[in-house]
This record gives C-alpha cells, structure tokens and sequence, in this order.
C-alpha cells in the first residue's frame, strides 16, 4: 500500500483516495515571467515520479496544473510591481508575449527531463469566471470585505486558518509579504487579496478585466482554488507544490476553498524540499541558478538531471554541484552501457520488482529504489528476467532505459579507429595529442570515458 508524507497532518499515512480507482492531483505550476530553472524542474520531476507511482499502483489519475499567467505582487524588492509586467517592461515585450515565451521555455524545459504532461493545463488567464465565481460563493458566505484598492479574504472568520503550516499567527505576519502596497483600510496584515482593482498602485497594470465590483485582475491565490476546485470538485485527493507554498499560498488556498464550500479541500498534501546551491536555495531572485540549456551545453544528458533528483529523497535538501551530476551522468551511461548487452525481455525477477515498489511506496523513497535496481542489475538473474523488470522500473524512474536495452551501439569505423589511436598515443604518454583526439571523438559525436578495462565510447548527450 501506498504511504505518503502529509503535510497537513504531518504525519506518514496510508494513501486511501476518496473515489478509488480515480485520484484527482493538482500541483501548482510555474509563473511564466522568467526562465524555468532546474531548482523547479526538481519540484516538476517530483510531482511526476509522484503520478508515476500513482498509476504503477493502478489508480486513474487526472493530474491538472496551472500556469500562473496573469502577474501578481511578490516581493518588497519588487516595489510592489507586479513581476509580469516588470519582465515586459524589462524585455521591451507585452506582458502576453512574456507569458507565451516562457511558458513554451517551461514545457520545452519539463519535456527535456521527460516528465509527463498534466492531463488538464489551466491558465489564470483563461479562468476569470471561474475565480469571479469562487469570490462570490465568499461573499455570500461573508467572508470578504472591499477597500478602494481590493477585495480581500478575511481570515479572523476562518478558524485554524494556519493548520497546513502549524505557525502561529503571529510568525506568519513576519512572512505575509504579498500585499506590498499599504493598503491602510486592511484589517489584519495577514487578510490576502482576492481581486486587485486597477486604481491608484495599479491604475496602469495591462491584464484587467471586468467585475460587478469593479475592473481589475486576481490575486495570486484565487487561481489555483477556483481552477482545481473546477476540475477537480470541491474536495479532492492530492495538492503538490514546493515547501516555500506551504505558510501562504497553500494556506490561503485552504481558507478561500473550504470557506466557499464548507467541506475539506484536500486530502494530502505533498511538498518537495528545494534544490539548493551552496547552502541557498536556487531561485531566480538570487541568480543562482542554471537553465537546462546550459546543462545540456556543457554535454550532460538532461536525464542525468533526472537521475540526480532521483538520488535524494523529495522531502531532503538536494544540493547541486557539477560534481554530483558528472556522477549523476556515469551512472545512468553505466546502466546504459550494461543493458545494452541483455537479450529480450522475459519474465521478469518478481521479489526485486516488488522491493522496489515497496521501496516507493513507502513515501517515495526513490534513493532506496535506485538502489534496488542496482541489485538487481549485478544480480545473477537472466538478463533476460533483469530486462523485463528494468522496464517495470523504468515506468516510475523515466530514464528511457528502452531506447538502449538489448541495442548494442554501432559506434562508425571513424570514431572505432580515433579511439584505437589515442590508446596507443596514450600508453605512450603523449596525452596532449590523445587529448586532441578526444576532442575530436566528441565532434563526431561520442564520448570517451577511461575505465580500468580500458576506453569506453558512449554517445554524447545532444
Ligand atoms: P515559481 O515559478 O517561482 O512560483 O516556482 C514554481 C514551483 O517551483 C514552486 O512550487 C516552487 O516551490 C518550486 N521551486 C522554486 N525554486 C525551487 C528550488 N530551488 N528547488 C525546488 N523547487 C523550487
Ligand atoms: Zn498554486
């Protein structure tokens, strides 16, 4: 049986959905003002071996996710603005041609460490009515209050309203940083908006649409109540996100949705833990972070990326050095090179495909799974049986295992000789020559790795 982390009880509990075989699973995407960094793309990876093990263990998924394409404020830093349309301002673009290219740069992103796609993708923008109503469905239930500036949810009427996090309220006041204008007529700092009118601050900002109380566009957290709820009704199985969503926006999120429908929004929470880079989280504020082009540019396959995330645990800091993912790389072109030479599946090795759901399903503890799998590889089993149970795995881990299993590589007469004429200028030390022939092995487009049974060509990452 599945087990899995919740947030909300903080507890370890068995996975028991509310209308079994069906799981509904909505995870917060990205805001698209910016570049997709590869600290998200450890949160999206999560969120995919997440619905990965979900449907090994038989359950219908519908996994929608959001694109947050409208602006909203974030940071004191950011003076209030709103961050779409300061990367407009900042690129010279309309904040809808800023939205359009970085949500093409996230999918081509997410596509390279093979995550699957949501079923249902919603936009902010292309969900007003639906944020409108979700407002209304508070007013009637009197939840809201309005000031010149906004309409905002006001949390002194939802009790426990920080039971996801545990904080007290008075510690959230210290993080609540969202509402960066002082709006005077807000009654608790904590209240958060649900619809900004575009007067004053905002009497310029692009995005603005119509309302019976006034033009205007969402706040932040109105568009992932109203979409999920959309899709997947008003109660639902699994809310994913990052662990920096849990004190606000997941907490808003619970005191607007449950607010409107009385019942409880959601079952289980799951929140991955960040990648971080020398002890800071990786983050577009710090400029810290890589994309994956640059991944991919120093000759990684972006599916060592992948692997690398599966090493840790999704609720551990994973910490990201060049280093980590060179071995992150020799492990996956090490699999790579030995499956190559297995012969057809058949069968299968039941207890280590079993260990290894186990493993998984026990909170998703992909490390233990990578390492079941590596018992089964220098197992003694036919590779046959090891084939057909690495592609079971291989349904969960996504590395594409079947594009080199039982495929012995064709490496070109051309880079076979390269190869045989840099051993011998190697043995006899003349390595800035070998050298020059590595390099030349890598224009043709394969690698060469030294091990103590000698060279080893792989094909380069393209
Ligand atoms: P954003 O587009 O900044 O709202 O982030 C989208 C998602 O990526 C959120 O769920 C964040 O929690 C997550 N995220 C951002 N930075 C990191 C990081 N360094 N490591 C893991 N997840 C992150
Ligand atoms: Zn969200």
């Amino acid at each position: 049986m599945l087990k899995l982390y919740n947030t909300l009880s903080r507890k370890i509990e068995n996975f028991e959905p509310i209308n079994p075989p069906h799981v509904g699973m909505y995870s917060c995407g990205p805001t698209v003002y910016d570049y997709t960094h590869i600290g998200h793309l450890r949160k999206y990876v999560g969120d995919d071996i997440l619905r990965r093990i979900l449907e090994i263990n038989r359950y219908e998924v519908k996994h929608v996710m959001n694109i947050t394409d409208v602006g909203h404020l974030v940071s004191d830093e950011d003076a209030g603005e709103d961050k779409m349309e300061k990367g407009a301002r900042e690129s010279g673009r309309s904040v809808w041609e800023v939205a359009k290219f970085f949500e093409d740069y996230f999918w081509k992103s997410v596509d390279t460490v093979n995550t699957k796609r949501p079923n249902i993708v919603a936009k902010a923008t292309e969900h007003i009515r639906e944020q409108i109503k979700l407002i209304h469905r508070l007013e009637k239930n009197g939840f809201i209050y309005i000031t010149e500036h906004a309409i905002y949810f006001d949390i002194s009427k939802f009790p426990n309203y920080t039971k996801l996090s545990g904080q007290k309220l008075e510690e959230k006041a210290v993080g609540a940083r969202e509402d960066v204008f002082i709006d005077k007529q807000k009654k608790n700092p904590q209240d958060f908006a649900l619809w900004f009118f575009t007067v004053g601050h905002f009497k310029d900002h692009t995005m603005r649409w119509p309302s019976h109380w006034g033009e205007g566009f969402p706040g932040w957290h109105i568009e992932c109540s109203a979409m999920s709820m959309e899709y997947l009704g008003d109660s639902f199985d699994i809310h994913t996100g990052g662990i920096d969503h849990i004190s606000v926006h997941h907490t808003n999120e619970i005191a607007q949705s449950e607010a409107a429908s009385g019942k409880q929004f959601v079952k289980y929470w799951v929140h991955h833990n960040f990648l971080i880079v020398d002890g800071e989280k990786m983050s577009k504020s710090k400029k810290n972070f890589y994309r994956i082009d640059e991944i991919v540019e120093k000759g990684f396959d972006p599916l060592a990326l992948r692997y690398l995330f599966l090493t840790a645990h999704y609720r551990d800091k994973l910490n990201f050095t060049w280093k980590s993912l060179e071995s992150a790389q020799n492990a996956l072109n090490n699999l790579r090179e030995l499956i190559r030479g297995w012969d057809e599946p058949k069968i299968g090795c039941a207890q280590y495909e079993q260990d290894f759901i186990e493993a998984l399903n026990n909170d998703l503890n992909t490390p233990q799974s990578l390492a079941v799998l590596w018992g089964m590889v220098r197992s003694d089993y036919p590779s046959s049986a090891k084939a057909k149970s690495i592609l079971e795995m291989d349904k969960v881990l996504g590395l594409k295992l079947d594009e080199y299993l039982g495929k012995p590589l064709k490496i070109p007469a051309r880079v076979r000789k390269l190869v045989e004429e840099r051993e011998k200028i190697r043995k006899e030390g003349a390595f800035k020559k070998s050298d020059q022939i590595r390099k030349e092995i890598k224009k043709l487009g394969y690698e060469i790795e030294d091990t103590q049974k000698g060279p080893r060509v792989v094909k380069r990452a393209s």
